[in-house]
């Protein structure tokens, strides 16, 4: 069956009047639905839909926009499996890979749900007779971008928080996995969410440009590369707009030699092949310090034993896939020894006009070079071999990058060495991906995120709201008698 997603405008399901555009599943390369693209006049007429709605959603006391949260929650986990069948066919994740991601957006939803019981706000007597209080107060509508590589996880680290607080909801969603958006705004209109509060727009470039122009679009985020991160956050900051924007990643895993071999073999291989590598979290260079061997034996079995579209997923385009196999032949005329070839891996049967490419580990890669410090995006891991600790953190220093870094070892003051000079926003000893769960926010650093803040967790909610300070002096009361 086709999943047709148009604009959802006002309430309402419409037809983006710049045509429509098929959605292909990275499986099979058989068409699974289309998406609509908005012209400028819809853009504008859905973002001042949205500035209407917003007023008397942000009316509503916490307690009662929380209640249509509460429902939402119920409405996903019971059509959990046909949001996950639908994300698994556009994005090519497995089936485990795609509920896992939306579990982890229900994660945030349940942090989102707290904030009812949890911001209380404040009040004090700051000198005598006058008191400050402190409130929160929505920004207006606001807009979100997202990427393909989880269609439903990514949007709903911003969408129940940004709800909770009283905004309005434009989204973005990525053009290669426009699907899931339609499922995610049906539930949010069965919960009972007021017509306007949640707008969708399909498209790319054009779309997302009028969506930070426009003079009612208070706060953007965005999460994707690096070099559409800068462009956003460049676009809006310009225009005095705040933005959060997360970009690309290129994350180290430093494996020293008294690491336990089963568990880090289990966490680098499933780190590297986890949603066939299209994670901003994965994997990329591993940094082996001294002698390892028998460490690298245990990643490269395990990550040649996955079976293809059962065990990993698919790549998002052919087009990714002619880059990550010229990226490996680049890689291998440079020197690399290649230990477990991705290129020969046959399309499993019935998938053939699919997007396939096999677990690829490249050993003996120089630092410096691209495949040691270019984003790649696919199941490979690159072998920086290092005479020593020091060696292997100047090397995750030097990368542009800064979203994850983790150490295998059975070592504390080893791993705490690594925690505290990896330039690297989240951190993870004997953790192959080191996403914090909630409350704790997700962020990186340097060229994996511009703006300030992280996107989730308690910074979330200075992002998206207006902190308003009233000082208040009353005069001094005296007996009245209100009865004569
Ligand atoms: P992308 O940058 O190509 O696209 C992201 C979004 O921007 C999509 O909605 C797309 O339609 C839109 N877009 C594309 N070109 C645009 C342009 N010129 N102007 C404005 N908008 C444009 O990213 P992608 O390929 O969808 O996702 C993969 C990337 O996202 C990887 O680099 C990955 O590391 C990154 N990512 C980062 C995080 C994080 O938390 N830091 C999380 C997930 C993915």
């Amino acid at each position: 069956m086709q999943t047709i997603c148009d604009c959802l405008i006002g309430g309402e399901w419409v037809r983006g009047a710049r045509g429509a555009r098929d959605v292909l599943s990275p499986y099979d390369g058989k068409k699974i639905g289309e998406f609509s693209v908005p012209s400028p006049e819809q853009i504008d007429s859905a973002i001042q839909a949205a500035a209407k709605a917003q007023k008397n959603w942000a009316a509503l006391p916490v307690k009662e926009r929380s209640k249509v949260l509460y429902e939402f929650r119920n409405i996903l986990l019971r059509d959990q499996d046909e949001i996950t069948r639908l994300k698994s066919s556009e994005c090519g994740k497995t089936f485990a890979e795609a509920k896992a991601g939306l579990m982890k957006g229900v994660e945030v939803l349940e942090f989102a749900l707290s904030i009812q019981n949890l911001d209380l706000g404040g009040k004090l007597e700051v000198s005598k007779g006058v008191s400050c209080e402190f409130r929160r107060e929505a920004l207006g509508v606001i807009a979100n971008i997202t990427p393909f590589n989880f269609p439903a996880m990514v949007p709903m680290w911003t969408i129940p928080i940004t709800l909770a607080l009283g905004n309005a909801y434009v989204w973005k969603p990525s053009d290669k996995t426009p699907l899931t958006a339609r499922k995610i705004a049906d539930a949010l209109t069965e919960a009972g969410l007021p017509k306007g509060v949640f707008t969708v727009l399909h498209g790319d470039a054009p779309t997302v440009d009028a969506i930070i122009d426009h003079p009612e679009v208070k706060a953007i985020g965005f999460v994707g590369s690096t070099k559409i991160a800068k462009l956003v956050y460049q676009r809006g900051t310009a225009l005095g707009k705040r933005v959060l924007a997360l970009g690309g990643a290129k994350n180290h895993i430093v494996l020293l030699p008294d690491a336990n071999p089963e568990l880090s073999g289990v966490g680098i291989s499933d780190s590297f092949t986890g949603c066939a590598g299209q994670r901003c979290m994965a994997a990329s260079v591993l940094l082996a310090v001294g002698n390892v061997d028998q460490h690298i034996e245990r990643i490269v079995q395990r990550a040649g034993s996955l079976e293809l579209g059962k065990e990993m997923g698919a790549i998002i385009t052919s087009a990714q896939v002619e880059f990550l196999k010229s990226a490996i032949d680049r890689a291998e005329k440079a020197g690399a020894k290649i230990l477990l070839d991705g290129r020969k891996a046959k399309a499993p049967k019935g998938m053939e006009g699919g997007n396939w490419l096999g677990p690829t580990v490249l050993d003996m890669v120089t630092p410096g070079s691209e495949a040691a410090v270019n984003e790649l995006f696919g199941p490979i891991i690159s072998i920086v071999r290092c005479k020593d600790l020091s060696q292997a953190m100047q090397i995750e220093s030097q990368s542009e990058y800064g979203n994850a870094c983790s150490v295998f070892t059975s070592n504390g003051a080893m791993a705490d060495r690594v925690a505290r000079e990896a330039t690297a926003g989240m951190v993870g000893v004997n953790v192959g991906v080191p996403v914090p769960r909630e409350p704790f926010s997700f962020g990186g650093i340097n060229a994996s995120k511009f703006g300030h803040g992280d996107i989730t967790g308690h910074a979330s909610l200075d992002f998206w709201s207006n902190t308003k300070k009233v000082t208040v002096k009353w005069e001094k009361q005296s007996d009245s008698n209100w009865m004569s």
